[in-house]
């Protein structure tokens, strides 16, 4: 099976994909997250991805907590081959997407 080919690619149908089997780890709790851990598979590529980033600008949660979604921008980062990939970048398809994160649940 040949590589998929590196192509930079937006697709709605990438959040869907991607949140089923994706788990979030967010510390140090899920109301008022500062770290994210993200782990799952690249939706366009298949290839297994863990990101893990900082929140910036906890003083918009509030005293409540966060009741705004937070959404991010998640790339994919996966090792992988994927031939045509520019060379300024190391790793990933060229996927990238959208995800708000699972914050207030406990
Ligand atoms: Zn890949
Ligand atoms: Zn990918």
């Amino acid at each position: 099976m040949s590589p998929l080919p590196y192509s930079s690619t937006s697709d709605p149908r990438f959040r869907d994909r991607f949140l089923d089997g994706a788990r979030f780890h967010l510390l140090p709790d899920p109301a008022t997250p500062e770290i994210v851990t993200v782990n799952g598979a690249c939706p366009r590529c298949g290839h297994p991805l863990s990101h893990t980033f900082e929140l910036y600008e906890p003083d918009d949660y509030g005293p409540e907590g966060g009741e705004e979604p937070i959404e991010i921008v998640l790339q994919c980062m996966c090792p992988d081959e994927h031939p045509g990939r520019p060379a300024n970048r190391s790793t990933g398809c060229g996927a990238g997407w959208r995800v708000t994160l699972p914050t207030g649940q406990q």
